[in-house]
């Protein structure tokens, strides 16, 4: 327990004004009175331990709460003095706790105390969620001081995480990607700038092939976990009741499926969303996108999906992270969706937005250099790597162009391969410009790469001109592979009717054929991207027929919520909250 004798007020190390601690007023508090509850608090008493599922926030009406967190995350038992503790931030009267953990329920790694006796309001998560969904002005100051906040605990590289491994395997890049996609703060340590970080890795026994190593709320000492292992660890899922029958699942958090969870939970639904990795889907992954409405100067991916992944919550829209869909069991209502982890949901109506997986070379042994020197996404992350150096992007479609254009601007030189003859019939024209004005990008048409060398790393590329015959080999040791996508449909066994690349028919493009084979029961067609099963409708990339744009996927999980409703309504179920 923190020793309330023992003054708790160091300097903050997150800065206690403006919109990151805004100060409300009276008029303000009284309006967030109505949704919460007015207790006292006592000098010394902790509100929240750190590790705490993060279920309430509280807004100071007098006296002080402390926010702090443990120095020593490295260290396993770090004891309860409060010597050990570092102040993040203090909160005087008009100010509130919290930051977007609040939204999702998950387990915060600060401990809240009081530490000058007064009167407080305490919100609930559910009455945290009314009061934003309905005070607009509220909801603008809290949901920018959350978000803020989050930015400020991850560029102080705050957090209960600790990641060591080498930044040059995959294994950790993984890591960092997924913990960098959820939002999760983490403090990282190389280890090829810090060989003598041993020391710390031989007071958790671990050895360097072990690595990576997450250390997890410096306690658990994970060695090269699985995304779902560090998403239990961290208890990314420990809110989540998978007993409910919800109103609607949405498969995948990609633009397509949190388009169609922020639409179902704005509109009162019951959504629980299922994603395997992180949200954002390939557009998370996109180093900048420029064709999207309303951002003239371009987003990164990172940023619109993290702005969407806090819509979602704000909605109060649930998502289970680290955990993808495995099967489909469409014999019974409400339909059942079973997780590679072996949780079983339930709904009565799902939208899969599952999206596409990216097309290998067709060279073998390809996969081994797969993150040592292969790539299939141009984030700051892979941009890092080949600062100052050659590179070869493969393949001629918009991802293909941005890429180049991105990387164009650290690395010395980029090849971009294609086997056609040009541009024009794949990529926007506005890339092509881009490309053709930046003379640091050379474009190799009718050309593939037809050998790679490396033994961990990539080393060496030898690729052919096909209209001359004519072959060439450079030392280039990171290559973007950008073409094309398969749909993530294996998972639906039999279920739904697929075209012949596996990709999921809905509406209009269901034959009478598919509807017989698949024993369509309506008395009506299926609706606008429903598929051949009755309430289950597909979304943006993993669609037949779709256009592989962000802001289509967004279009198509907005659009299916409107057909959802309708089929709610013929069930008459609709359990949402109103
Ligand atoms: C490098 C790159 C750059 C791009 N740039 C642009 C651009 O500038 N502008 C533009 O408009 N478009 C761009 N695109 C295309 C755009 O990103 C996609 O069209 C869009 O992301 C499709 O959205 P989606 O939600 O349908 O699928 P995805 O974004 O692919 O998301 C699918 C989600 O489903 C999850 N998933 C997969 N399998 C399962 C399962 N079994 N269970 C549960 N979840 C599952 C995945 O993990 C993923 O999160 C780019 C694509 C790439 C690869």
């Amino acid at each position: 327990m923190t020793n309330p004798a023992q003054p708790l007020i160091d300097t903050p190390a997150i800065e206690s004004s403006g919109a990151v601690n805004p100060v409300l007023t009276d008029v303000q508090l009284q309006r967030v009175a109505r949704h919460g509850h007015c207790r006292p608090v006592r000098e010394g008493e902790v509100l929240m331990h750190s590790g705490d599922q993060t279920t309430r926030i509280f807004v100071v009406i007098t006296g002080q709460l402390t926010v702090t967190r443990t120095k020593d995350q490295l260290g396993a038992a770090s004891g309860d003095s409060a010597d050990d503790k570092e102040v993040i931030i203090v909160f005087g009267p008009g100010q509130f706790n919290g930051e977007v953990t609040i939204l999702s329920g998950r387990r915060g790694f600060v401990e809240i105390v009081a530490t000058k006796a007064g009167q407080v309001i305490e919100l609930e998560r559910e009455q945290l969620l009314d009061l934003v969904q309905t005070d607009s002005e509220l909801s603008e100051i809290m949901m920018r001081a959350f978000i803020l906040r989050r930015v400020e605990l991850i560029s102080h590289r705050f957090g209960d995480v600790v990641l060591v491994g080498s930044s040059h395997t995959s294994e950790t890049l993984r890591i960092k990607e997924f913990l960098t996609r959820n939002s999760h703060p983490f403090t990282s340590i190389d280890l090829d700038a810090h060989p003598d970080v041993q020391d710390v890795l031989d007071r958790f026994h671990v050895t360097i092939a072990d690595t990576p190593v997450v250390i997890c709320r410096g306690e658990s000492v994970l060695r090269n976990p699985s995304n779902q292992e560090i998403a239990t660890c961290l208890g990314f899922n420990d809110a989540i009741d998978d007993s409910q029958v919800r109103d609607l699942l949405v498969i995948g958090a990609g633009p397509a499926g949190l388009a169609a969870a922020v639409y179902a939970a704005s509109e009162g639904l019951d959504v629980l969303v299922i994603e395997p990795n992180s949200p954002g889907g390939q557009a998370g992954s996109t180093s900048k996108i420029e064709n999207y409405l309303g951002f003239p100067t371009g987003i990164s991916g990172q940023e619109l999906a993290g702005r969407a992944y806090a819509q979602t919550q704000k909605f109060g829209a649930e998502i289970l992270i680290a955990q993808g869909a495995s099967k489909l069991l469409c014999d019974r209502m409400p339909y059942v969706v079973e997780t590679d982890a072996g949780t079983r949901v339930s709904a009565r109506a799902v939208v899969i937005a599952t999206g596409a997986e990216y097309r290998r070379l067709p060279l073998e042994n390809i996969s081994r250099l797969d993150g040592f020197g292969v790539y299939y996404s141009a984030t700051a992350v892979e941009a890092q790597l080949c600062r100052d150096s050659e590179v070869i992007i493969v393949g001629g479609g918009n991802s293909a162009g941005q890429a180049a254009v991105y990387l164009s601007q650290t690395a010395d030189h980029v090849h971009v391969l294609v086997r056609s003859d040009s541009l024009a019939a794949s990529m926007s024209r506005y890339l092509i410009r881009r490309i053709e004005e930046t003379p640091n990008i050379t474009l190799h048409t009718r050309t593939e790469i037809i050998g790679f060398e490396g033994k961990d790393h990539l080393e060496r590329v030898q690729w052919r001109d096909n209209s001359t015959g004519k072959t060439d080999e450079k030392a280039i040791s990171n290559v973007f592979v950008m073409t094309g996508a398969t749909p993530n449909s294996g998972w639906l066994n039999g279920c739904i009717a697929l075209d012949e690349h596996g990709f999921i028919k809905t509406g209009p493009a269901l034959t009478v054929e598919d509807l017989r084979v698949a024993r369509w029961p309506q008395g009506r067609a299926p609706y606008l991207l429903e598929t051949s099963l009755p309430g289950v409708f597909a979304t943006g990339d993993v669609r037949s027929g779709s256009v592989k744009r962000v802001a289509s996927a967004v279009g198509d999980g907005s659009i299916s919520v409107s057909f959802v409703h309708q089929v709610l309504a013929q069930q008459g179920a609709v359990a949402g909250r109103g």
